[in-house]
């Protein structure tokens, strides 16, 4: 299946992913149609991490098969997985992950070095510039709050025009109304750009903001809610386990 021709982000077929007796999943199947936010919630040990591992290419599943962007990763050996994961998915953590002694500038643009790639500069202008980092490009992480932090990590994700942004709980160090625009910013930028994003939360206000909301309980997808509200996404966790 070609990259270009998949109208699907991601794709998890009967995924299993086995430490020794522990299924941290078990038999999960998935599809993220190009232009969605999907959020991921569930209980801790749950599996939610490991689905994000899996589905991102950083971990190969036990059986099963997923595939990012077209490409059948969990076919790949560890070099091949990195090459398709540095252009097909890009990371956004809870905690930033910017790297201090680089310049804001620099931090976006790591992931174009680190792929050996030019980078596509009106595509950068745009998403500086949608973001609004523009005067913030020549400062160090550390001048900035945590808000801009998230949003320069954001910009990052996005350089390498990624098949999926996984993000990990990206709001989480942030107070409530700094998080709330971190998650409009993602939100717009599935709607204005057609982004892909899976997002790991345990929070019912942020998976509200995406399309769709999976829920995983003890390694299995228990619900898959689509624009549910807070209220309903709290309702559906009561219960699991
Ligand atoms: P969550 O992110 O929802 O908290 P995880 O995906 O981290 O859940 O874990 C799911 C299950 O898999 C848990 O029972 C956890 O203990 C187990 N697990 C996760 N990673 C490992 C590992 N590297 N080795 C052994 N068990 C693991």
């Amino acid at each position: 299946m070609s990259p270009h021709t998949s109208h699907l982000a991601l794709e998890l077929r009967d995924v299993t992913k086995a430490y020794g007796p522990v299924r941290a999943l078990d038999g999960v199947s998935l599809t993220v149609p190009r232009g969605t936010f999907l959020a991921v919630m569930g209980p801790s040990g749950s599996g939610k991490s490991t689905l994000l591992q899996v589905g991102a290419g950083l971990d190969t599943p036990t059986s099963g098969r997923v595939v990012i962007g077209g490409h059948e990763v969990s076919r790949l050996d560890e070099t091949q997985r990195t090459l398709v994961r540095r252009r097909a998915v890009g990371f956004v953590f809870q905690s930033y992950n910017l790297l201090p002694s680089l310049s804001v500038e620099e931090n976006i643009t790591l992931p174009l070095r680190l792929a050996g790639a030019e980078g596509d500069r009106a595509w950068l202008a745009q998403v500086v510039d949608r973001i609004g980092l523009g005067p913030f490009l020549g400062r160090r992480p550390a001048e900035l709050s945590g808000g801009q932090q998230q949003r320069v990590a954001i910009a990052r994700s996005l350089v390498a025009r990624p098949d999926v942004v996984f993000a990990d709980e990206p709001t989480g160090a942030l107070d409530a109304a700094t998080a709330s625009d971190v998650l409009g910013l993602l939100r717009d930028l599935v709607d204005d750009f057609g982004q892909t994003v899976v997002m790991v939360t345990h929070d019912p206000r942020a998976a509200a903001r995406a399309h769709a909301t999976v829920v995983v309980d003890d390694g299995r997808l228990r619900d898959h809610l689509a624009n549910p509200s807070a209220e309903a996404l709290a309702a559906s966790l009561v219960g699991v386990r």
